[in-house]
């Protein structure tokens, strides 16, 4: 499938005035770059589910996500350059009434959107629920929230081939915990990997991932929730006047939702010496650019 046909991706460095003396580098691979709507970890989490989906002769998936998901974007665009059809469970009856960009941009690329209730949406993993979603619409290969099943992480573990063996750190921001579960199984066990959710009472996410990380990879991990501001899609002044600065300095766009928060919390982790001085850091950008649309003007790219 020659939808994203290199997936090989560039290793930035940041600026060093940025994190002198503190650590002995802080570099970021910028999976944003990789497609303009694609981007990031969520090509990594599909491609697997899409080869398997099309392997297995379905001739459409079925999959969940909010108003705001890049997942759901991901998929939409993914399955259309499968030429398979998508169907998305979108959380929330009122996201019917007026379409985000984002859900605006999944009926673009052909993705039929069913809005369920919030408590129904719930049920996303209940084995009743999927059979008959399963039923209603004809028999789709449903990929779960995040592509958060075993094609997902062995995607993501596609990332940990392209991170050189000389970083100490390894930074990711976290929503399911696919991405972090995937790139901890994938990466040598020495390798510290960090997660950052973007959302209050995230640190439960340690677990989900601890649980899917295989038994002789589950040290060296570590998930943080200080950084949420206030909570998931939230976001306040200082962290926007944060991300246009990190812009001016490092010419990168981080994403108000998940990267510009992780992002904050590692300068705020570097700058009271919580890394030991001799740490070579990777931060990782997952993408997720589409959701800056929230934000439309208030930033400077
Ligand atoms: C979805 C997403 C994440 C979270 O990935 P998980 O695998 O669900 O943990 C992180 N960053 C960005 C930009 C995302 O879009």
């Amino acid at each position: 499938m020659d939808i994203i046909p290199n997936e090989a991706c560039t290793i930035q460095k940041l600026e060093p005035e940025w994190y002198n003396p503190y650590v002995a580098r802080v570099d970021m691979l910028r999976l944003d770059m990789l497609h303009p709507v694609i981007s990031g970890n969520k090509w990594f989490k599909l491609k697997y589910n899409m080869a398997h989906a099309q392997e297995q002769g379905y001739s459409s998936i079925l999959t969940f996500g909010g108003a705001y998901s890049n997942h759901l974007i991901a998929a939409a665009a993914g399955a259309k350059a499968y030429g398979i059809t998508a169907t998305a469970i979108v959380r929330g009856l009122h996201a019917k009434d007026e379409l985000t960009p984002t859900l605006q941009a999944c009926r673009d690329y052909g993705m039929e959107l069913h809005f369920v209730s919030r408590e129904d949406y719930n049920k996303k993993e209940d084995v009743a629920w999927l059979d008959e979603l399963s039923v209603r619409y004809d028999h789709p290969f449903i990929i779960p929230e995040g592509g958060a099943n075993k094609w997902g992480r062995a995607g993501v573990g596609d990332i940990a081939s392209q991170i050189p063996a000389n970083y100490t750190h390894i930074c990711v921001s976290i929503g399911s915990g696919t991405t972090m579960a995937g790139l901890r199984n994938a990466l040598n066990s020495d390798k510290i990997v960090l997660g950052y959710a973007p959302m209050k009472g995230g640190t439960y996410l340690a677990d989900e991932v601890a649980a899917v990380v295989d038994a002789d990879k589950n040290s060296h991990m570590q998930v943080f929730d200080n950084w949420h501001f206030g909570g998931f899609g939230k976001w306040n002044e200082d962290l926007l006047h944060f991300m246009n600065d990190f812009h001016s300095q490092h010419a990168i766009p981080l994403d108000v939702v998940y990267t510009a928060k992780m992002m904050y919390g590692i300068e705020e982790q570097i700058l009271s010496g919580y890394f030991p001085p001799d740490a070579a850091i990777l931060c990782i950008h997952t993408g997720g650019l589409q959701g800056n649309a929230t934000v439309k003007g208030k930033l400077i790219y």
